[in-house]
């Protein structure tokens, strides 16, 4: 299903789902190959193309620093940027529509008022869901400051607090609240001998062991969490059922909480935030001749980051919602959305072969705390003082707002 290349007369409809990370990088780079202006063209003939980028949320926010936001609130205001904000976005082949997405079909992405969008081009860039705190129920900054608040208020309270999960998020979280708090104690309960799942190193684990240690958060392991009580929203949570509310509308801590633990430990804390892992979005897509292409991972797409399904090349997707890393990072979306945009710019302007994107090694950056840091890329584990060239004190956020344009104008580029 791909449609016919644009004439003078017709518009081309590019609808972007999602715009985080993958989603807003994708729109940049679509701007600059089909809407900036050619400074050194003639005149300024460019395709007749409508681009909509639809979100729940009005604007960007850095994830990658929510743990601080929620222990340092006026620093996580700063991590939401309203598109309103962005000059290009403002563009009028630009159209902006807060919603949320329910369903998408092979022509048309609908949404929970009703309202549906035809496209011809589809990149869908949603992410994952997370239950709250992490993930935020927010559809706008004010909003956002103020849940941020909740949760920094009882965050701000608990004199002990019990992270359920030592994942990338479990960790930074408990390290993020033992630093900013170092008279709480902080104990960070994982049913593993080791923290950090996924394709890494045992040093690598190690390394992540001492350095919690070292900030003085009390580290449970090989330990798993068999009741809780009272419970949080998330453990009761059918994944299954459709009416289920959005992830993102369910609590995951609970205060004055009792912990039972598999071997009849019981462990108390004023505050439990249980930070396990990732809800997929595959109720959204509705493709009857690519039922299959979701995974266990995501959406299974090609190097050109088009589904992987013969019938559908016009849909793109991109970021954590797709099967493309192992580990699921703003970078990998960021760059699966520039290879994204480019081949939906090119379609578009009839340009025939379609690029490749490649695939980069695993990796992870664990920020614990202001000072303490560690890295695995591919097989290598770095050294600190080298990791600390890498790390931000706004942890990244400037650099991805200077990445994705959003305080100046994307520049042009020709895709001939
Ligand atoms: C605490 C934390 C720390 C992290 N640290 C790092 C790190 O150090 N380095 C790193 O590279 N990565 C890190 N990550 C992972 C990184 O945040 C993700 O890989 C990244 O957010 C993926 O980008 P995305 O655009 O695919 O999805 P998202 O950023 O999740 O964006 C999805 C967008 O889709 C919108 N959306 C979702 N569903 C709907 C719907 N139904 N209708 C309308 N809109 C919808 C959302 O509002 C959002 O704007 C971290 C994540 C967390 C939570």
């Amino acid at each position: 299903m791909s449609p016919s290349v644009t004439s003078a007369s017709s518009i081309v409809r590019i609808v972007v789902a999602g715009g985080n990370y993958a989603g807003l990088n994708a729109m940049q780079h679509l701007y600059s190959s089909l809407l900036a202006v050619d400074p050194k063209a003639a005149t300024n003939q460019r395709p007749n193309v409508e681009i909509t980028l639809i979100d729940r949320r009005d604007g960007f926010i850095h994830c990658i620093g929510l743990t601080r936001g929620l222990t340092e609130p006026e620093f996580g205001a700063d991590l939401w940027v309203p598109y309103s904000t962005v000059p290009w976005l403002q563009h009028p082949s630009i159209r902006i529509v807060s919603g949320t997405v329910t369903e998408m079909t092979p022509d048309k992405v609908h949404l929970s008022n009703g309202d549906s969008y035809g496209f011809d081009y589809l990149l869908v860039a949603l992410g994952l869901s997370r239950f709250a705190p992490i993930g935020l129920r927010s559809s706008t900054k004010a909003e956002y400051v103020e849940e941020i608040a909740e949760s920094y208020a009882k965050i701000h309270a608990a004199q002990s607090v019990a992270i359920v999960g030592g994942g990338a998020v479990g960790l930074e979280l408990a390290a993020d609240i033992k630093s900013d708090f170092p008279e709480k104690q902080v104990t960070l309960i994982h049913s593993r001998s080791l923290p950090v799942p996924g394709p890494f190193k045992d040093e690598f684990r190690n390394i992540v062991v001492d350095i919690m240690q070292d900030i003085g958060v009390d580290l449970v392991l090989g330990e798993r969490v068999i009741a809780q009580t009272p419970e949080s929203g998330d453990m009761s949570y059918d994944r299954t059922l459709k009416s289920s509310p959005e992830p993102e509308l369910v609590g995951t801590m609970s205060t004055n909480a009792e912990l039972t633990l598999a071997s009849g430990r019981v462990i108390r804390a004023d505050l439990a935030i249980r930070c396990l892992g990732t809800l997929d979005k595959r109720r959204v897509l509705q493709l009857p001749l690519a039922s299959d292409v979701f995974g266990a991972d995501g959406i299974a797409v090609k190097d050109t980051m088009q589904i992987d399904s013969e019938h559908y090349s016009n849909i793109y997707a991109c970021g954590d919602i797709c099967s493309r890393a192992l580990v699921k990072l703003a970078g990998v979306g960021m760059y699966g959305a520039y290879i994204a945009a480019r081949n939906i710019s090119r379609a578009v302007l009839g340009l025939e072969k379609l690029e490749e994107g490649i695939r980069y090694p695993s990796q992870l950056m664990l920020l614990l705390g202001k000072d303490h840091f560690a890295l695995q890329l591919g097989d290598e584990i770095w050294e600190k003082e080298r990791t600390r060239e890498h790390v931000h004190k706004d942890m990244g956020l400037l650099k991805c707002v200077e990445v994705m344009s959003l305080h100046k104008e994307p520049e042009y580029v020709s895709l001939d």
